[in-house]
């Protein structure tokens, strides 16, 4: 549903218990958001996503800051063998080096494309945080320095979106997210399959829910695909 946590507000409750507290920055990257500046203690990142944002990889990675518990995560993941291939590192490496500039074109795009969502009367909700009607847009402003490329929207019906999902042809109905080509997903039926389906629609997760991973095609191409989709 694309909500944003208050990095520090959660780190008090956390450190107030004597825990630590572990931040997903897969979304935003190091590049939009420093978790550490906020008081996380481990950061965790699906390198698969846009840190090697070609698609063609599988990795993870922990940040921390702190040498012993570093010592500590090594240790597990060398016993357990847990470790990245050196062909696979090399895509991931390759990957960060265009980081940046992928980043800010796939938030770019990603914003043309929710302003558009909005306006179209299949549409019944878009959810950005980089929209200033976002219920989460001054967490965001206050604790990042850019929204990211992800968007979820809801459609009118479930016949609707199972359209969209047969139509589009740039985009591609594939899970996954955070590369250079962009992909739709159908959260109640992928990524979300396994929550009960009562606890998915209050959440919002029901089947009138798609997710966009806003890739760098260009993005008049995007915005036709989506309308034709549409119908
Ligand atoms: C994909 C994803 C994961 C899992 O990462 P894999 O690389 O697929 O194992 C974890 N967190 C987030 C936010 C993700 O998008």
């Amino acid at each position: 549903m694309m909500r944003v946590t208050d990095i520090a507000a959660a780190a008090a409750i956390a450190h107030k218990n004597n825990a630590l507290l572990i931040v997903d920055n897969t979304f935003l990257t190091p590049y939009f958001q420093r978790p550490f500046e906020y008081g996380a203690d481990i950061i965790l990142h699906s390198a698969t996503k846009y840190l090697g944002g070609h698609n063609d990889a599988l990795a993870g990675l922990l940040v921390v800051k702190n040498d012993d518990l570093a010592e500590k995560l090594r240790f597990i993941a060398k016993t357990t063998g847990g470790c990245l291939s050196p062909f696979d590192a090399f895509l991931i490496i390759r990957g960060i080096k265009t980081l940046a500039v992928r980043m800010e074109r796939q938030q770019e795009t990603a914003l043309k494309i929710a302003r558009w969502l909005l306006k179209q009367s299949a549409v019944k909700k878009a959810y950005y945080p980089g929209l200033t009607e976002h219920p989460d847009y001054e967490v965001s402003r206050r604790q990042t320095s850019g929204f990211g490329g992800m968007i979820s929207f809801s459609v009118r019906d479930g016949r609707t979106a199972v359209r969209i999902l047969e139509s589009v042809k740039i985009i591609k109905y594939a899970e996954s997210l955070g590369g250079v080509e962009s992909l739709i997903t159908y959260p109640s039926l992928q990524t979300h399959a396994d929550i009960p389906e009562s606890e998915r629609t209050a959440r919002g997760i029901d089947d009138c829910l798609l997710r966009l991973s806003v890739g760098l095609e260009s993005p008049d191409d995007l915005i036709a695909d989506l309308e034709q989709s549409f119908g």
